[in-house]
């Protein structure tokens, strides 16, 4: 027997992988129709991306944590601290795959599988890489992990920490990095400003978040910190103590010099979960990535399973909370019991502004598809495997490559440790550039068992012992 074989039809055995701010919404509104959940995350302490915690010994004051959303953090670890008693939360606790309706999970413990009736995918989203050539050495970062570095362990990249890519984490932590005293070189958007101006509209359906966006560009420039618009990234050199990034703008070459570089182009949801478990999928164009179907409250093609917050396409933390907790709402609609009218009202309404919020986004920071293809060959595209930009060109040809699976077997390009989590964006665009077709029709990397790499001495789980 397993973990969760022990049920009744009464008593669904409902899990949810995440607990960040969809994941805790979620266990939170199941919770309060009387249901226990099974809340499962691979981080020590519950809060997510946005509202990590750092360990015990770290711990700062909210407001030095997470600034203007300090009231929002604190909230949502309270709501976690009144739920812990009831449900069964698992931290430390990676779900590596998925097999029929059973989860593999790894922990210290060891490896285990739990049994589901009903499961809500609430796994976020991790960062966007759009390779350049050097970024794979030491000294340059993912944009999000600069965070990581800052807020759970509190330490900073660098003095002088060069921040590039696209998207609104990146004025975000730069400011962060500003405010815990670094003095970051530059901030080089590929993004256009002609392109930001175009999406206010839309952006200024979410004003306290658009206004908050606008002061971090504005706390930047009052310290005199560089913040470029059309700069797009070529090469990273190690020169002497410092990292050199080169890169165009309006078709003149620069260079800038920095201790660090933290690299970033968005993010992209964690989906290879619902992928494993056979969800259906939809290109999404103005992200130029393909996301799990699903409707309005978060119903994914399978009826067991349900995607709420990031993992559904990135809507930041507000709506996440609202995914979270309507994604609860269809999961007690489907087992036939009444939900709250009003709130469901509310929670579509709420999700509504935040699509066109999103659609304003990727409007004002989108993929740079574009400098992807003109990228030299030398430029190391899987990290893991060492497979360079020029691998993959010289091998599309030679084999007739047309989708990314036969170029992954061909290349190993995604085949390594993180099973395509971080080069496939930009091998997808590698593969529509070299063969000049539509980047929906080069497919997407299948999910692979196991979706992350597993701490412990086999992958036997206990169940098959
Ligand atoms: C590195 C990073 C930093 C970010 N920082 C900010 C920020 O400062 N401000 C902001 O507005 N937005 C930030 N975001 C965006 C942020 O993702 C959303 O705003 C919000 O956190 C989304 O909430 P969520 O509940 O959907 O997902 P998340 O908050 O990402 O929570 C998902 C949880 O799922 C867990 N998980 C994922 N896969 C597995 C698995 N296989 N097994 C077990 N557990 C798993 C993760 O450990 C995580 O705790 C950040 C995103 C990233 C990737």
């Amino acid at each position: 027997m397993t973990d969760g074989d022990m049920t009744s039809a009464d008593t669904p055995r409902i899990a949810i992988i995440g607990a960040g701010p969809a994941g805790i919404r979620a266990a939170e509104t199941l919770v309060e129709a009387g249901l226990r959940v099974t809340l499962i995350d691979e981080a020590a302490l519950p809060g997510g991306q946005i509202y990590r915690q750092p360990p015990p010994t770290l711990r700062r004051p909210a407001k030095a944590l997470y600034g203007f959303e300090a009231g929002k953090a604190e909230a949502l670890h309270s709501s976690f601290a009144r739920l812990r008693s009831a449900i069964d939360y698992r931290p430390e606790t990676l779900v590596w795959g998925a097999r029929d309706n059973r989860l593999l999970l790894s922990s210290r413990a060891g490896n285990t599988e739990i049994a589901f009736d009903k499961l809500i995918l609430a796994t976020g989203a991790m960062d966007r890489i759009a390779p350049v050539a050097g970024w794979t050495q030491p000294g340059v970062y993912s944009l999000g992990g600069a965070q990581v570095v800052l807020k759970h362990q509190a330490c900073l990249i660098g003095k002088r920490p060069i921040f590039a890519g696209t998207g609104p984490l990146l004025y975000l932590i730069a400011w962060q990095y500003l405010r815990a005293g670094s003095r970051p070189a530059a901030v080089l958007d590929t993004g256009s400003f002609a392109g930001q101006l175009r999406a206010l509209p839309r952006l200024a359906r979410q004003p306290r978040t658009l206004l908050k966006g606008l002061y971090f560009t504005a706390a930047l420039r009052a310290k005199g910190i560089p913040v470029l618009y059309s700069a797009l990234p070529a090469r990273i050199d190690a020169r002497d103590d410092n990292l050199v990034l080169t890169y165009t703008r309006n078709g003149r070459s620069h260079e800038i010099a920095g201790d660090a570089v933290a690299l970033g182009s968005g993010l992209k949801p964690e989906t290879q979960l619902a992928e494993i478990l056979g969800c259906a999928f939809d290109f999404h164009s103005p992200s130029r990535s393909y996301l799990p179907r699903c409707d309005r409250m978060g119903r994914s093609s399978l009826a067991t399973t349900y995607i709420a917050g990031d993992t559904g396409g990135i809507r930041g933390a507000d709506a996440a909370e609202a995914g979270g907790a309507l994604a609860a709402l269809a999961v007690l609609e489907d087992l036939g019991r009444s939900v709250p009218e009003v709130r469901k009202r509310q929670l579509l309404t709420h999700m509504r502004r935040a699509e066109i919020f999103r659609s304003g986004l990727e409007l004002a920071f989108a993929y740079p598809a574009p400098a992807i293809a003109g990228l030299a060959d030398d430029t190391v595209l899987c990290r893991c495997e060492n497979v360079t930009i020029g691998d993959l060109r010289a091998a599309i040809p030679q084999w007739n490559i047309t989708e990314m699976n036969r170029l992954k077997a061909i290349t190993r390009c995604g085949m390594g440790r993180c099973q395509g989590r971080v080069c496939g964006s930009a091998a997808m665009e590698v593969l529509a550039s070299e063969t000049h077709a539509p980047i929906e029709s080069v497919g997407r990397l299948r999910g692979q068992i196991p979706l992350k790499p597993v701490v412990g001495s086999n992958f036997e789980t206990k169940a098959a012992s």
